[in-house]
């Protein structure tokens, strides 16, 4: 697009979308098939809805010019709403509404895989909590522009028309409505100052009134962002990286990572090696996990967070192969990034009945994922001779007893036997899943 900051930063975000879009996708399905307590499904998926009907609004024949959510007053502070202008569709050759995407209009919500071009939305929006004492501008602005679409209509006409477009406002959850309006307000600061005011004087009737109730912005429609910016955007702050703190000096440290386990920051080389001693048992904590798996914990299940992974299941190859780019690693057998220090944290672990290893150890690959994706791994009694046959020049542990542990778990405890979130907290070049302190699985507020 003309007015992004950077083309090539455009270009990543949109691929990543679109991949992500992949991602959404599957999860659904998945989410589907597991029929999930209502409470732990996530926010975007009703986001993501939103976003997709907004969209389609525009390829409707005399659509509206505008598109309203909003949510009901449950705190007394007024209702939210959140109202976008449709500016412009960029990159964007769209079949007939009727058969969107080349798909039904009853069709999945989220088809973008089919096609090779990702429509950008470009609107003008507005937030509001409560109404305005002078009323609304940009309100006012919208009913000039159904004005234009009926010239010869009466005043009341007009009136009641935008009425009606409102009364089409779509009730919408707060919490949902709300990370859309920061999405709107994340992308916006993505674009060039200079082409946000060139849309904002040289639209036609564009009051400054208007221009301070409104920004300019962009969304990817029926996409959901991942990794940290989807995390920014859904505490609305910068999400901050643990452990970068030098374990000998305690100094804050975020150059000097060891390299063997990705785990560790440190200050200086003499800071390094002065915690080598103390370090080594838990550095390569995955070759203890080969040597001598019986000096494990009960109640705990290790797990290499090195990359062997070359599929999840609710993702797809080539997806995976960007999110292991995103974790910080390119290399199989490389250890993933540590972006959590010592601090635990939750993760996604999943297991598919009918999930196999060329035929082998059916229904036994775990998966797992943290929220932002700086983890993805895989564990499975199938890992350790699959190295072996792929000619790796290192070995993968597997932890059995962690495993067993793990399963009877997720048969008593897991949703269908088959995903439980658990607490994690990575040692060394392993994750520690934690098999006795359950997360409420309930109040998990990722889907
Ligand atoms: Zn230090
Ligand atoms: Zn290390």
């Amino acid at each position: 697009m003309d007015g992004y900051k950077d083309a090539k930063r455009l270009d990543s975000y949109v691929s990543r979308h679109f991949q992500m879009s992949a991602f959404t996708q599957m999860e659904c399905i998945q989410g589907v098939m597991l029929n999930l307590p209502k409470t732990i499904q996530g926010s975007w998926i009703d986001t993501k809805a939103r976003m997709a009907s907004c969209a389609l609004d525009i390829t409707r024949d005399g659509y509206s010019p505008f598109t309203l959510f909003f949510s009901k007053d449950h705190d007394g502070k007024g209702s939210k709403v959140l109202v976008l202008e449709h500016i412009d569709v960029k990159q964007c050759p769209w079949p007939e509404p009727s058969t969107k995407f080349g798909h039904p209009a009853s069709g999945p919500l989220v088809p973008m895989m089919q096609t090779p071009k990702l429509p950008l939305v470009l609107v003008r929006y507005s937030y509001m909590e409560g109404r305005p004492k002078e009323g609304s501008k940009f309100m006012e602005y919208l009913q000039s522009l159904i004005r234009k679409q009926m010239p010869k209509a009466s005043e009341t006409v007009v009136r009641n028309k935008l009425k009606f477009h409102v009364g089409a406002g779509i009730e919408t959850e707060e919490i949902h409505l709300r990370t859309f309006a920061r999405l709107l307000s994340h992308n916006a600061s993505l674009l060039d100052p200079k082409f946000s005011a060139k849309f904002q004087s040289h639209w036609k009737g564009i009051s400054e009134a208007v221009k301070g109730e409104t920004m300019i912005s962009f969304f990817v429609p029926c996409l959901r962002l991942r990794w940290r910016a989807m995390e920014e955007i859904e505490v609305g702050k910068p999400i901050e990286i643990l452990g970068t703190t030098c374990p000998t000096c305690g100094v804050t440290a975020d150059k000097l990572l060891c390299t063997a386990c990705k785990s560790v920051y440190y200050c200086s080389k003499e800071c390094s090696t002065a915690h080598w001693p103390e370090h080594k048992t838990s550095c390569r904590v995955s070759k203890r996990l080969i040597t001598n798996p019986s000096s494990f914990p009960p109640n705990t299940y290790y797990i290499s967070a090195r990359t062997y992974v070359d599929c999840i299941l609710e993702t797809g190859f080539a997806i995976e192969q960007e999110a292991v780019k995103y974790s910080g690693t390119t290399n199989i057998g490389d250890a993933q990034r540590n972006e959590y220090g010592n601090e635990r944290f939750i993760v996604r672990t999943f297991k598919d009945p009918n999930y196999s290893h060329n035929g082998s150890y059916k229904g036994q690959t775990m998966f797992l994922w943290d929220r932002r994706r700086s983890v993805l791994l895989r564990s499975s009694p199938g890992d350790p001779p699959m190295a072996k046959e792929r000619g790796w020049p290192f070995e993968i542990p597997f932890h059995a007893d962690g495993h067993q542990q793990y399963c009877r778990l997720l048969s008593s405890r897991g949703y269908r036997g088959q995903l439980i979130y658990l607490w994690a907290r990575r040692v060394g070049d392993c994750l520690e899943l934690d098999l006795k302190n359950i997360p409420d699985q309930d109040s998990i507020p990722w889907n």
